[in-house]
């Protein structure tokens, strides 16, 4: 099979400057994989770097949660071949800084990704080096969109390190949220809540079976379901996950916290959020405030764990959008009434 020379790409010249333009099928390397791209997720990320956040280098074409086949390979590629089914782990870390030299290449001081400071999925074709690529069996092509979002879930339980049988509160139901539960009743949890605002992202919880409690916040009158938490759970969570990326959630996250307990701060938040934190209760009551951000070496688990099935992830997938729709898909995404919105190229 003949490759095209162009192909089809949302390009941005500049934050919220986009349009779909015509460019250059990528050059495959001696140990590179082409992926013909199927489906990328879109996600919170996209959102900020829509607006010029995140490091974003214009110009650049956006996406980093390609799922595909293999189009062509390169000489020394052995163990891909035309038509295998891939998905791709877009980081990107220089393997020779100060962090990299230390093995901790999620601190790299130029930690980039593919979408981001490099060309990515939201177009037809794509290279990567074979050793970020990996196949997948049984997961549908667009569910297989959230493997980014599941190998960012597992570096989170590396961060937590669940202790057998603790309590967790997870504050948001989205593609995240929905994962970070479902693999921490997989991992030491005998109790997983969910607290999240009505509508189709808890609908999707309930329907996963993602957690074993669910408290819905009706946004106009939130107080009652906060009410509800607090009464049925007075001795808090042994940890609280915030995967929202909501500077509020961030603030009361806290309350919910009990002795000796942990903070996990997980989502995007703006770089202008703050927190109020009271340090004398902290202090007192020994909480632990730990982060997790993005992951690096963790597909091989996460692709184990949704091609498998062990995590469900059928059904998040809410919208398709193909290329020229990729601004209504970003709108669509600001409703918040969408889980999972993925583009077909
Ligand atoms: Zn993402
Ligand atoms: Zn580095």
């Amino acid at each position: 099979m003949s490759l095209p020379q162009t192909m089809r790409a949302v390009l941005y010249n500049a934050a919220e400057q986009l349009s779909v333009k015509e460019i250059n099928v990528p050059t495959v390397g001696d140990d590179d994989v082409l992926m013909k791209v199927n489906f990328c997720g879109i996600c919170g990320t996209d959102a900020h770097i829509h607006r010029g956040g995140f490091n974003v280098k214009f110009p650049i074409v956006p996406g980093h949660e390609p799922v595909g086949t293999v189009a062509a390979v390169g000489e020394k590629v052995k163990d891909f071949k035309i038509g295998d089914r891939i998905v791709a782990d877009c980081s990107v870390v220089c393997e020779d800084c100060f962090f990299c030299r230390r093995g901790k290449p999620l601190y790299c001081t130029t930690f980039g990704a593919v979408g981001i400071q490099f060309n990515g999925g939201f177009a037809e074709y794509l290279t990567f080096p074979q050793r970020k690529v990996y196949k997948i069996h049984n997961l549908a092509d667009e569910d297989a969109t959230l493997l980014e979002s599941a190998a960012c879930a597992v570096h989170g339980l590396d961060q937590l390190k669940p202790d057998v049988g603790i309590e967790v509160l997870v504050l948001g139901s989205g593609p995240t949220g929905l994962i970070l539960a479902q693999l921490l009743k997989l991992n030491g949890a005998s109790k997983v809540a969910i607290a999240s605002n009505k509508g189709v992202k808890l609908e999707t919880a309930r329907k996963l079976e993602a957690a074993d409690v669910y408290y819905e916040i009706d946004r106009k009158a939130p107080d009652e379901a906060w009410q509800r938490l607090a009464a049925e759970n007075p001795m808090g969570f042994d940890v609280v996950v915030n995967p929202s990326g909501a500077e509020k959630l961030a603030n009361v996250a806290l309350n919910y916290v009990r002795r000796g307990g942990t903070l996990m701060l997980y989502g995007v938040y703006d770089e202008t959020a703050m927190v109020h934190w009271p340090p004398a209760r902290i202090f007192r009551e020994e909480i632990k405030i730990i982060a997790s951000f993005s992951q690096t070496l963790c597909f091989p688990r996460a692709v184990a764990y949704l091609d498998s099935g062990k995590v469900k992830v059928k059904g998040m997938v809410s919208d398709v959008y193909t290329l020229e729709q990729y601004q209504e898909a970003l709108d669509k995404m600001e409703t918040r009434d969408a889980v999972k919105i993925v583009i077909k190229t």
